[in-house]
């Protein structure tokens, strides 16, 4: 590992302030993650400025009837959070298949949201792709079972890695952020795509009103891995007729990606089996496999469906 300066920052603001530096700075929470990447020489910055005890640890409820989360709050924290239990179900179900115990007490909601890419390629010193500043993505022509099946248009084909992320967008979710120009609030669904020079302080979640939720994740088998494909959905509804619905699936494209299809096969309909495996159907239609991942389409489609049956309380294996 390259030396660096370390900064522990006590409040948001000193935290911005020992980020802007002529030179590289990056923010460190459990630092699973990050000190993974350093020991690695995938990322070297000069400072290293923890935030852990600058940011809010704790949840509380907000005046609309929502809950804010703070971006230090341990993911264990969150999982066993009873209130957020109770209102946001999904959450939960994505928090506690998060790793293992050590992982759950040592990781942070902030972290766990910009943790960085799992890609091999970008894992690996050797190679200077697209995500690291190099002019190519070695997953095209290369070794790209894990990688994406939506969302390929553009010039990485990662899939995002955080399980949170996904649940959050799915319950129409805002991030306060904040950066040397301010403070501000964006849209969950946006963050994904912006540019990581802003620290994350809370996650907003509004009352989530007539809603039925449902979460299902796939994994390679019961292991402490990430999901090869998930879903969250959350639908809300008129007695038993879907009104509205988000859905949305996550380890399948760079950002969580969030089904139209899906959506439109759900509305209007009744929430039984047969909706479950339409509104299934539509979400992998759109789906552009690379050359090693076709494989990943039936495991989207199943994780739609499951999270469908799921949240209309039928069981599923
Ligand atoms: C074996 C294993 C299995 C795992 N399985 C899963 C899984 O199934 N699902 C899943 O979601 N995760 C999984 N993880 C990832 C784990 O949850 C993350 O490593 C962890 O959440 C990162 O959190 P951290 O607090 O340690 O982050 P850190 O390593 O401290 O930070 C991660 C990144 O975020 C940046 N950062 C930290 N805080 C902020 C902030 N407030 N604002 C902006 N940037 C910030 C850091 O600079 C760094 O780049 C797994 C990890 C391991 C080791
Ligand atoms: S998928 Fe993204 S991270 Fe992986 S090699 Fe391609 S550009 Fe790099």
């Amino acid at each position: 590992m390259k030396a660096f300066a370390y900064v522990n920052a006590t409040s948001e603001r000193d935290a911005v302030a020992a980020l802007k530096f002529d030179g590289i700075a990056l923010p460190l929470a459990g630092g699973q993650d990050l000190l993974a990447r350093m020991k690695d020489y995938i990322d070297t910055p000069e400072r290293v400025v923890n935030v852990k005890n600058a940011l809010d640890r704790t949840a509380a409820p907000t005046s609309g009837g929502g809950w804010r989360i703070g971006a230090s709050m341990k993911i264990v924290d969150l999982l066993e959070h009873a209130d957020i239990g109770k209102m946001y179900p999904a959450i939960i179900a994505a928090a506690t298949d998060i790793g293992t115990p050590q992982i759950r007490h040592q990781g942070t909601v902030g972290g766990n949201l910009n943790q960085r890419p799992r890609c091999w390629y970008f894992r690996n010193e050797e190679f200077v792709c697209y995500k690291k500043g190099g002019s190519r993505c070695f997953a095209v022509n290369g070794e790209n079972q894990y990688h994406a099946i939506f969302g390929n248009d553009g010039p990485s084909h990662i899939v995002h890695p955080s399980s949170l992320a996904v649940p959050f967008v799915a319950y129409g979710a805002t991030f306060r952020v904040i950066g040397s120009k301010g403070e501000r609030e964006v849209a969950a669904a946006e963050y994904f795509t912006m540019p990581d020079d802003e620290l994350l302080t809370h996650v907003m979640l509004p009352a989530p009103g007539n809603v039925k939720t449902g979460h299902y994740e796939v994994r390679y088998k019961a292991s402490h891995d990430w999901p090869l494909a998930f879903t969250t959905v959350v639908l809300a509804m008129n007695g038993g007729i879907v009104q509205s619905g988000r859905v949305v699936l996550g380890a399948v494209a760079p950002v969580p990606w969030r089904s139209k299809p899906a959506e439109d096969a759900l509305a209007g309909k009744p929430l039984n089996e047969a909706t479950a495996a339409a509104a299934a159907e539509a979400a992998v239609s759109e789906a552009k496999p690379m050359s090693g991942n076709a494989y990943k389409v039936p495991i989207a489609r199943t994780a739609v469906k499951r999270a469908i049956l799921n949240a209309a309380g039928i069981k599923t294996v």
